[in-house]
């Protein structure tokens, strides 16, 4: 995953005429902090866990980036990570530099006092590097609001001493954090973010003059959507708002194909009874899969629509089925849903890709909202979150098309060669 990322970041780094020094510094992360730290086990037994937070690059503004609990973090899918959020923050035109956290745990074998005394511990070994102008941590793979929650609160209690009675400056300690519960200072709109903003940039594309090249005439395309958690789940909803036709969704048990369209909403709730999208097609209330079909999620892939949606896993297009994808085009909303040997199989192929570090940059830019409200003291309504979110979504494609019509390169190249400008202007 780390040598992926730096091939990439080389490719554009070179496209864009940089020297190997200025590589290095773009390649190489600004600091790696790798801490062990006790905790205390409901038995009473003390054990000891690794964490690490790896800080890429800060040109553009503090370091930006989730805290995974997983067994298998690592030095280097954390320096990975941290490395390609430097480069999603600058797509994004946030004022943000990359970062990423980790700590080695199965957070499934933890009681939830247990997963709290982590959370805590783990703040308190990095809390001499964080801070809300310096490193600003969020939720990533096992770790949500709530997490958020335990690790703000104990962040604050060992920093109080740093603010004053400024009333303005309430939520300045808070703004470390984001990804809150909305009474803790998160904001509203963070939960739909990263489906909206893919929306919002698949209706951009749409509306550029490729619409003519691939024959499509007007928002009434088809989709296909992989993976039914917070981003597929989104996605689908919204596009179908839109006016987009979605016509297939799917989670690990497998999906569900209604040739004139499904509803999202109502999917979601057959989900919850049934436990799976799988068998699930809703018409009014009545729930039965003989208005639509059943599909494996190999087969879901494979549908001949417009828009294919990856939004569940890594490598979920790669050399096995690369070739039987007819989707004109990808939205990469998962990171890294296409294998290297794929991309370049269908870029090659015709397929319009557009890459995660864009597709996906809505969450991380109403992140970027929730830290600006909480250090600016303000609250705003979801309306003028989803504007704001509008805004930076429809400038960041705006800026990657322009580079890959006028240079004639796909637009991954593109996004990669625009945030190593950006980043390199402040040097
Ligand atoms: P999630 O856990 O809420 O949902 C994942 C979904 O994928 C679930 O519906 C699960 O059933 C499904 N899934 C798992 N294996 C599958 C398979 N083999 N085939 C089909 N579906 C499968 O996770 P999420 O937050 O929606 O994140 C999805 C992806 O988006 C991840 O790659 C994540 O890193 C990326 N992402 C998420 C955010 C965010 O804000 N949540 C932001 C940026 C990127």
């Amino acid at each position: 995953m780390l040598s992926s990322a730096q091939k990439i970041i080389i490719k554009a780094a070179l496209g864009v005429g940089l020297d190997n020094v200025s590589i290095s510094r773009l390649i190489e992360p600004k600091a790696i902090h790798e801490v062990n730290f006790p905790v205390k086990m409901d038995n009473g037994e003390i054990k000891l866990f690794k964490g690490y937070r790896v800080q890429h690059n800060n040109n553009l503004g503090p370091f930006k980036g989730g805290i995974r609990f997983h067994p298998n973090v690592s030095h280097d899918e954390v320096q990975a990570l941290a490395t390609l959020m430097s480069i999603k923050c600058a797509v994004a035109g946030i004022p943000y530099g990359g970062g990423k956290g980790g700590v080695v745990v199965d957070p499934k074998k933890l009681s939830e006092t247990e997963l709290e005394r982590l959370s805590r511990a783990y703040v308190n070994a990095i809390a001499n590097c964080i801070g809300p102008e310096v490193d600003v941590p969020a939720p990533d793979v096992n770790t949500n609001s709530k997490i958020m929650e335990w690790m703000v609160e104990e962040y604050v209690k060992n920093h109080k001493s740093q603010i004053t009675n400024d009333k303005t400056k309430s939520n300045y300690l808070r703004a470390t954090f984001t990804g809150k519960p909305v009474d803790k200072g998160g904001t509203l709109g963070r939960t739909e973010a990263t489906g909206r903003g893919g929306v919002i940039i698949l209706s951009r594309l749409i509306g550029t003059k490729l619409n003519k090249k691939l024959k499509i005439k007007d928002k009434k395309l088809t989709v296909a959507v992989q993976g039914f958690g917070n981003v597929g789940y989104y996605f689908a909803k919204i596009a179908v708002e839109d006016g987009f036709k979605v016509v297939a969704v799917s989670d690990s048990h497998g999906g569900v194909f209604v040739d004139d369209g499904l509803s999202p909403h109502l999917t979601l709730n057959c989900k919850k009874e049934k436990g799976s999208v799988s068998g699930c097609y809703c018409r009014g209330s009545v729930c039965d899969l003989k208005f639509g079909k059943s599909i494996s999620n190999e087969e879901l892939l494979e549908l001949p629509v417009d828009v294919l949606v990856p939004a569940a896993l890594e490598n979920a297009i790669n050399r096995d089925n690369m070739k039987k994808i007819k989707a004109k085009i990808i939205i990469e909303m998962a990171n890294g849903p296409v294998s290297e040997e794929a991309y370049e199989y269908l870029v090659k192929n015709g397929k319009i890709i557009v890459p995660d570090v864009l597709a996906n940059s809505g969450g991380v830019s109403v992140s970027y909202l929730e830290w600006y409200q909480n250090m600016n003291d303000e609250v705003w309504t979801e309306q003028k979150v989803n504007g704001r979110l509008e805004e930076i979504m429809q400038k960041a494609f705006d800026a990657i098309w322009s580079k890959s019509v006028a240079k004639k390169i796909p637009l991954k190249q593109a996004a990669f060669e625009v945030a190593i400008e950006r980043i390199i202007k402040k040097w």
